[in-house]
Parts: C-alpha cells; sequence; structure tokens
C-alpha cells in the first residue's frame, strides 16, 4: 500500500513539474512514506531522518517530508524530535503536498495534516508507475475490523471504497502502460464496497478486461471470504491462484482478544474449501505468537491448523505491543523465552510445509511470468507462477514480461528450479 501511495504522491508532483531523483544529496524535496504496522519500521525512519538532517544543514532550502501512518500517528514525537521536519502528512492529505511544499516559510501550526477522512480515495488520481511487470492499485482504503493488535485503524482512518468504474478504467490504463499484472490493494480489500457492489463483482470486472494476464488482491480477511469470491477465482484463470488468508492464531480464546471476529473451525472450513475448489491453489498467512494470555495450548491451536492447511508460506511475528492499540492494554503475560521458543519452533514447521509443497510441483510445467534477472546469475531469469512461487530457470531468448512454460526440476525452501519447455 505504502507503494502505491508513493506513486500517487510522486505523480501529484511530477503534475507540479517536480522531477524524481534517487540521490538524495541531489534532491530540494525529500518525503519518507512511512509505516506503523510494527516498531521497527518506526525506528527506521528515525534513523533515516537523523541522517538527512546534515542535508538540510548544508542547504536550508532542502525540505524534509514526512507522510502516512507514522505522520499520523507520532506528529507530536517528530515536531518535538525532529524539528527540523518541514511537512507531515497523514495518508489522507497527500493533496495538500504540492501547496505545502511551494510556501518558502510555512507557519508552524501549519505543516501538520493528519486529519482522516471518511471519503478520500484519491480516484481522480493517477500514480507515476515506475516501468515494471506488475502494477499496483488502491481500491479501498482503511479498515473498521480493530483487531486489538493492529495500529491500523488509527492511522488509516475508516473503510471506503471507490467506485468499480474507476478501478476499471485505472486497471485499463495500466494494461495500455504495458503492465501484465495488477495487483488490487486495501487494508482489508475483500470488504471492498461501493453502493452495495462488492469485492467479487469488482474481481469479475477486473477480469473480463481484455489484456491484463494476471489479477491479485491483498489483504483479505478470513470474515469476509464467501462462497462468490471463491466461484470467481474458480471460473476466471486470470484471478490468481494464489490466496493470502492471514490466521493470526489458532485458538478461539485467543482469537477473541484479538478481535478476528472468526473461529479456528470457520477459518479450517474456508481453508479446506478454497483448497478442494481453486486448482493449485497455494495459501500463505500470516501468525502471531506470543498474544497476551496465549497458553502452550493456544500456540498448538496454531499448529494444529498449520498441520491441517499446511500454509505454502507464511509470515511469522512474535507479538509486541503497538502504543494506541486495545492490545496495548492487556498484560503481556507470555515470557519473552516463550515466545521466541514459539517463534523458532512455528518457523521450523513452516518451512517443511513449504518444502512439502514445493516438492510436489517438481515434474509439472508452470506457465510462468519473467520477471528480471535471477540475483544469482545473469544467465538465469526468475520469474513466478500464478500461484504467486518464484522460479529460477535458464535464459532461452525471453524477456521480462513474457510469459514461458516452466518445467519444475527441484524445489529448495521457497524457491523452484525449472527449464524452459516448448
Ligand atoms: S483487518 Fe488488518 S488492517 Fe484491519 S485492524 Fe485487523 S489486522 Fe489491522
Amino acid at each position: 500500500m505504502n507503494e502505491y501511495d508513493s506513486e500517487l504522491v510522486a505523480g501529484l508532483l511530477e503534475k507540479e513539474s517536480y522531477q524524481r531523483t534517487e540521490d538524495s544529496k541531489e534532491a530540494q524535496l525529500i518525503l519518507l512514506n512511512t509505516c506503523s504496522v510494527r516498531e521497527n519500521a518506526e525506528d527506521k525512519v528515525h534513523a533515516r531522518l537523523s541522517n538527512l538532517k546534515h542535508l538540510k544543514d548544508g542547504n536550508p532550502d532542502v525540505k524534509i517530508g514526512v507522510l502516512g501512518c507514522m505522520a499520523q500517528n507520532l506528529k507530536e514525537d517528530l515536531l518535538k524530535s525532529k524539528p527540523y521536519v518541514d511537512v507531515i502528512l497523514g495518508p489522507d492529505s497527500y493533496r495538500k503536498l504540492p501547496e505545502m511544499v511551494q510556501e518558502t516559510k510555512i507557519p508552524l501550526e501549519n505543516v501538520v495534516d493528519t486529519k482522516l477522512s471518511r471519503m478520500e480515495v484519491y480516484d481522480d488520481l493517477f500514480p507515476a508507475r515506475r516501468e515494471g511487470i506488475n502494477a499496483w492499485i488502491s481500491i479501498m482504503r482503511g479498515c473498521d475490523k480493530f483487531c486489538t493488535f493492529c495500529i491500523v485503524p488509527f492511522t488509516r482512518g475508516r473503510e471506503r471504497s471507490r467506485s468499480i468504474e474507476s478501478v476499471v478504467e485505472e486497471v485499463k490504463q495500466i494494461r495500455d502502460d504495458g503492465f501484465k499484472e495488477v495487483t488490487l490493494l486495501g487494508q482489508n480489500v475483500n470488504s471492498y464496497h461501493h453502493e452495495n457492489r462488492r469485492f467479487p463483482e469488482l474481481l469479475q470486472k477486473v477480469a473480463e478486461i481484455e489484456g491484463i494476464e494476471r489479477i491479485r488482491y491483498t489483504s483479505p480477511h478470513p470474515q469476509d471470504f464467501d462462497d462468490e469470491l471463491i466461484k470467481v477465482h474458480k471460473e476466471n484463470s486470470k484471478v490468481c491462484n494464489h490466496i493470502h488468508f492471514p490466521l493470526q492464531a489458532g485458538s478461539d480464546p485467543i482469537l477473541e482478544r484479538m478481535n478476528r471476529t472468526y473461529t479456528k473451525q470457520h477459518f479450517l472450513d474456508l481453508a479446506l474449501k478454497m483448497r478442494e475448489q481453486i486448482p493449485g491453489l497455494a495459501i500463505s498467512t500470516d501468525m502471531i505468537v506470543g498474544f497476551p494470555g496465549e497458553t502452550e495450548a493456544d500456540f498448538q491451536d496454531t499448529v494444529d491448523v498449520m498441520n491441517q492447511v499446511k500454509f505454502d508460506t507464511a509470515f511469522t511475528f512474535k507479538y509486541s505491543p503497538r502504543p494506541g492499540t486495545k492490545a496495548a492494554e492487556y498484560v503481556d503475560t507470555v515470557p519473552e523465552a516463550d515466545k521466541q521458543d514459539r517463534l523458532e519452533r512455528m518457523i521450523v514447521l513452516q518451512k517443511e510445509h513449504t518444502l512439502l509443497r514445493n516438492r510436489a510441483l517438481v515434474g509439472e510445467t508452470l506457465e510462468v511470468l519473467v520477471e528480471k534477472n535471477s540475483k544469482k546469475s545473469e544467465n538465469q531469469h526468475q520469474g513466478r507462477t500464478r500461484s504467486n512461487k518464484i522460479v529460477i530457470f535458464d535464459k532461452a531468448g525471453e524477456q521480462p514480461g513474457d510469459m514461458v512454460n516452466v518445467e519444475i526440476i527441484d524445489a529448495q525452501g521457497i524457491t523452484l528450479f525449472g527449464r524452459i519447455v516448448d
């Protein structure tokens, strides 16, 4: 989402004749688009801002801005600790940016705008995208779910969606710009709703656009997943057979304390139904260990879901409280050593499942979209299957953006290795 928002801001500034530079020493305006989901991301921004200060010391005309969730969440702290920051804009205030940076001396009370909007979806702005294979398109913003560990509803505001027509228009534009793949984005993408039209209908309409080869979306919430969405997957091969399906925890009491609004059984029923009905489906997930109150028995419930679903990949986290969330008020009962131990066991198990899933593909021929040179060899390309698996294979005259058939000959960790076949 932040990548998309950065492209949106770049589009706004390019309209005002600003030019992009990759070299901060050359820049007159430096913007950091920030994330508050994890503490680590915030720490990085603080460090980066400290590093940028000397540029401003050398040239007072340089302007530095902080955009996005951290601007929203930590504006007081930023104003106090980084007084050399010129502009602080929350995720619903980007339209103000050109006007703000044109002022030579902005009075202090005007440098901050973090008002959250119930309407802003930026659907009349076109992001300045870099060339590439995949284009991101934001279809909705904000989140109404209020999971107790998550800061997003406070930094991104309430849910609001663009019209189907405006999304379809933007998909046609990225197709005309040469993109083969689109990823529809939202904090809670499948709770998309605009004038009683919902996410499955939007996905169906996007799938009907000629020339777009692959459609992905992220991140859905299990509560908003239904048979209609599974049907759209089943009936449209362009809608990729990969679903990110965030579990977070497998124990009902923990899910309740997280306010995830589904049970272990509901999650399992959906995941197993998807596997049964969507051919070759890959399921990835997010899981948190050590949420306040989590016992070993609760953790074993998560392990049980892992064993039943056998996720293809997982993002795994040790719980740490985010100030301002409800869970930050809970007593953090799980000792650090237990959190670490559970995380390590989870990672070992997930690696087994990833390998198991990937080894099952050895011998199959899969359609791969060529993305770029492989990191290890200039003689090899890296591409991606519809199920979002990375495949490495020897070059045979194809170019990034081409679709090739690759026979899978090996699987190591999350990576597949193959050879191009006719
Ligand atoms: S659904 Fe996702 S974005 Fe919304 S509160 Fe929960 S974790 Fe955060």
